[in-house]
């Protein structure tokens, strides 16, 4: 008996998955969870040797707030327009999503938009795929995916994708003082650390956690996405380009790193489909939903699945 999957068993015009065994249900819940367990591991760790809650909590409240921002903000409602929501919800996530520090609104959504126009094909911003071949190859372009693109002048840059954005006099305001954000994102934890504490080391350290650490994180967390899941993870459905599926990437990322899905089907606000493609950034929509702050969700029908599957 093969303890993994019956997928062998499985008549090859199936199209639909075959079902998981135990073992496999128990090794896909390790994978997802490992990784947790890893983060947990960092906290405790860090409180042993920080003994600093506030800038712990700012460390993780950032995290979480400012990687929505450009979760569910950026990428899903604006670049996609995935949902719709008041403006006051819209004005809140784009906010943080300016203090995450990856560009002004109007230009990151121009830049994804592109990305899907032209993904892994001449014109997209950010591919693994057209650095050449050999080893050297593949390196040049997760370099170039992961970090490269931002330091190269990019020929094909243009507004023309995000017209919709530019007649919104909301979004111009956010977008035209994005500088404003980035500095209230600096000092925000100065001034409760400074209050808290009451010495600017105090303010210092919570900026360390909340601005440097969660920084460093997020970015490599978000560039991931554009190298890591182009290249390596697995296939669920038929896409015109490399994109992939990855747990590891999706749980840094907060959901992002089911690409493969996101790639298939663009405007849906979830990108986890499979019971076990923990999808965090999706939860916050759907509770946003079930609070009515949140409609027109979009997701894709079983139908649009079933077509796209690749067959197992
Ligand atoms: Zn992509
Ligand atoms: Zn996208």
């Amino acid at each position: 008996m093969n303890l993994w999957s019956p997928a062998h068993e499985w008549a090859h015009d199936r199209h639909d998955e075959p079902p998981l065994t135990l073992f496999t249900s128990i090794v896909m819940w390790f994978t997802v969870l490992l990784p947790y367990a890893g983060l947990i591991a960092l906290v405790v760790f860090t409180i042993t040797f920080a003994q600093d809650w506030l800038s712990l909590g700012f460390f993780v409240g950032s995290y979480l707030c400012i990687g929505f921002g450009v979760t569910v903000g950026y990428h899903r409602l604006l670049a996609h327009r995935a949902f719709n929501t008041y403006r006051w919800v819209e004005l809140m996530f784009l906010i943080f999503g300016c203090m995450a520090m990856q560009g002004p609104p109007i230009r990151w959504a121009a830049t994804h938009r592109r990305h899907h126009q032209k993904s892994d094909h001449e014109g997209d911003p950010h591919s693994p795929h057209l650095h050449g071949t050999g080893a050297m190859g593949v390196l040049r372009g997760l370099w170039h995916a992961h970090t490269g693109w931002l330091l190269t002048k990019d020929a094909h840059r243009s507004f023309r994708s995000v017209k919709d954005l530019l007649e919104s006099p909301m979004i111009r305001f956010i977008d035209r003082y994005y500088w404003l954000w980035l500095i209230l994102s600096v000092l925000i934890p100065f001034s409760v650390g400074y209050a808290v504490r009451g010495t600017a080391m105090g303010g210092l350290a919570c900026v360390f956690w909340a601005v440097i650490v969660r920084i460093t994180l997020m970015h490599h967390a978000t560039w991931s996405v554009n190298s890591i899941c182009h290249v390596f993870g697995y296939r669920s459905f038929k896409s015109t380009d490399e994109s992939r599926n990855n747990p590891v990437i999706a749980i840094i990322s907060l959901g992002e790193g089911w690409h493969n899905n996101h790639h298939a089907f663009p405007t849906s606000a979830r990108h986890g489909l499979r019971w076990f493609e923990f999808d965090v950034s999706y939860v916050v929509i759907r509770t946003f939903e079930l609070l009515g702050l949140a409609w027109d969700v979009r997701r894709p029908s079983a139908h649009a699945m079933t077509e796209k599957a690749i067959a197992a």
